[in-house]
């Protein structure tokens, strides 16, 4: 009644079909004897015609159609006279012959094309709106084909989804707990998991070997941009695997993906330390798509009576390739970016490499010629070339200028879209040390065991010895994005005991809070290991987009707000009543 085709997919082929369409009125145009519609659903678009020669009542009535009203049109397929090679269904028209208005629409709030005027705040109140444009669409499908070829790939390897609860303990994975009031236990909570990290370990006791799940978690964050309080990953467990092994399984998914979904073949995935991502890049989620890499200068930079370098612990400088011509407002432009509080730097040096061969420097009143043509060769600068500075703290100076050689990428447009750059960082630190409350936490989880080489060490060792420990931890980096993070576990309950020990927890505390898997471990915990990748990033990096938001269907905004059903909210006194919130209601009896 409703169709017999959708609005995607006739062709020339199809001409003199008689046929029926629904769908929404995208726009409408008069033109006196002729009326055209253009009628929209998730396939496509087809342009109908209403001939008043030929009827003008429904002439007169398709002249009346509001955008977004909802109709279905019967009708001849022809061809058409004016081509629009942009659409598929471009080729040819519908001559409607009968005509019914099946819902009308009130003048949506913004423009429901492939671009649109709506803010942010107004797409996600009328979220229902948004999703019916092209990108939104596209994106949502795109979603379904991913998690499809994730579940694919997973079950051709073994790989069993098991649902794990969200009504759980609080556990301390870094974030803040949701939690839930409990009705039926006065004063007691459940708490909505941060990711399902026990129960997949315990699943590996549990004898299933291989486990995987596409999975919401939860982590009340105080929400920077991008995030979302509730997100989803693709949640994986082995057991018997050394690292090697689960970052083979885990580079044969990532293949799977992007060869199965957008035709990529991915290059390789070279594996680089922790250390040496932090010492070449700045960051341990290094873009590697262009080089820039992080040069010190403390050798040829200290000792010449420039105050500022030679009470700096770093001197440290990139080399942008090609632009020594850049200006004078180009770079104070810079300086002030290096300045901004987020990036925190003092001020920044520069070195033009000019093309005869001759240098200008922010501090040419401290350095000679010589001094800077050393700069230039330890940078590999070469005439044309331009070298940026920064100096101070080692710790900060590597990030701040690891953020700059991103900043600069950005401006020449190095980070080429449709270029993929995947490699694994390796060899985290274990534990990292809090100077204010006294303490270590754990760089990854609690439950990430130590390199095999340090396990003896961390049983034994000494407070500095713990500060060196290495984390049996990886984490997939494409293009600068952290996609994926995972670690071989402890499984054993001496060294988990040690580790909670460490991290400041009391033998009681470690024995409330996960007393059950250390009970676990007694009773035949075999080796495991696993990783989770953020669905909805990798989503957006496998498109080349920022933004996570336009991959979610219903997404929070950045107060943690869904615009569209409006929540948080507050409960009503009764409820809070039941709930042990509150002791007494509105309507007490
Ligand atoms: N549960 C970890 C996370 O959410 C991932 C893992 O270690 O497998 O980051």
């Amino acid at each position: 009644m409703y169709r017999t085709h959708n609005c995607g997919e006739l062709r020339l082929a199809d001409e003199g079909k008689e046929v029926t369409l629904s769908g929404w009125v995208q726009v409408g145009r008069d033109f006196g004897a002729l009326t055209f519609v253009d009628l929209r659903d998730r396939y496509g678009i087809t342009q109908l015609v209403f001939d008043s020669e030929d009827n003008a009542s429904l002439c007169t009535q398709a002249r009346k159609l509001g955008r977004e009203f909802v109709i279905t049109a019967k009708g001849l397929v022809r061809e058409r006279t004016n081509k629009n090679p942009n659409r598929s269904t471009g080729d040819i028209e519908i001559m409607v012959r009968d005509m019914s208005i099946l819902n009308s629409s009130k003048v949506p709030p913004f423009t429901i094309e492939e671009e649109t005027d709506g803010g942010d705040d107004l797409r996600m109140k009328y979220r229902y709106l948004d999703l019916r444009r092209g990108p939104l669409q596209r994106n949502i499908i795109f979603r379904s084909k991913l998690a499809l070829e994730t579940r694919k790939f997973l079950d051709a390897q073994n790989f069993v989804e098991v649902e794990t609860p969200f009504l759980i303990k609080s556990t301390p994975e870094g974030a803040r707990d949701f939690v839930v009031p409990s009705r039926m236990n006065p004063g007691e909570f459940y708490a909505l998991p941060q990711s399902p990290q026990t129960f997949k370990q315990i699943l590996m006791v549990g004898g299933f070997d291989r486990y995987f799940q596409i999975v919401k978690c939860f982590r009340d964050e105080d929400l920077r941009a991008d995030r979302q309080p509730e997100f989803t990953q693709i949640d994986c467990e082995m057991a018997f695997v050394t690292q090697a092994e689960v970052l083979a399984t885990f580079e044969g998914l990532a293949r799977h993906l992007f060869q199965h979904t957008i035709g990529v073949t991915l290059p390789d995935f070279p594996h680089m330390t922790y250390d040496e991502a932090l010492r070449r890049y700045g960051s341990d989620k290094p873009d590697v798509r262009f080089d820039m890499e992080l040069i010190d200068l403390n050798a040829v930079a200290q000792n010449k009576g420039f105050a500022i370098f030679d009470q700096a612990e770093l001197v440290v400088g990139i080399c942008v390739k090609g632009q020594a011509e850049y200006t004078r407002k180009q770079l104070d432009a810079l300086t002030e970016w290096v300045k901004r509080p987020q990036i925190g730097a003092k001020g920044l040096v520069y070195v033009k490499c000019n093309a005869d061969g001759s240098y200008k420097s922010s501090v040419d009143k401290f350095y000679h010629q010589d001094d800077l043509a050393a700069w230039a060769q330890l940078t590999g600068a070469e005439a044309g070339d331009l070298i940026l500075v920064l100096s101070g703290e080692e710790e900060k100076t590597r990030k701040q200028m690891g953020d700059l050689r991103l900043e600069v990428a950005r401006n020449l447009g190095l980070m080429t879209p449709g270029v993929f750059k995947p490699l694994w960082v390796v060899d985290f630190p274990l534990l990292e040390w809090d100077e204010d409350a006294g303490r270590f936490h754990a760089m990854h989880h609690p439950f990430t065991s130590p390199k095999r080489e340090d396990v003896q060490r961390m049983l034994t060792g000494d407070h500095e010895t713990m500060k060196a420990l290495r984390a049996d931890a990886y984490d997939l980096v494409i293009n600068g994005v952290e996609i994926g993070g995972g670690s071989i576990r402890i499984h054993d309950r001496e060294l988990q005991e040690r580790n909670f020990k460490l991290l400041g927890f009391t033998p009681e505390d470690a024995e409330d809070q996960f007393g059950f898997l250390m009970g676990a471990f007694e009773y035949g915990a075999p080796p495991h290991g696993g990783i989770a990748f953020g669905f909805d990033r990798l989503c957006a990096v496998i498109n080349g987009q920022n933004s996570i938001r336009d991959f979610i269907a219903f997404p929070k905004n950045n107060q943690g707000r869904d615009m569209m059903i409006d929540a948080p909210s507050p409960v009503a006194p009764e409820q809070l009543v039941e709930l042990h919130l509150a002791l007494t209601g509105k309507k007490e009896k």
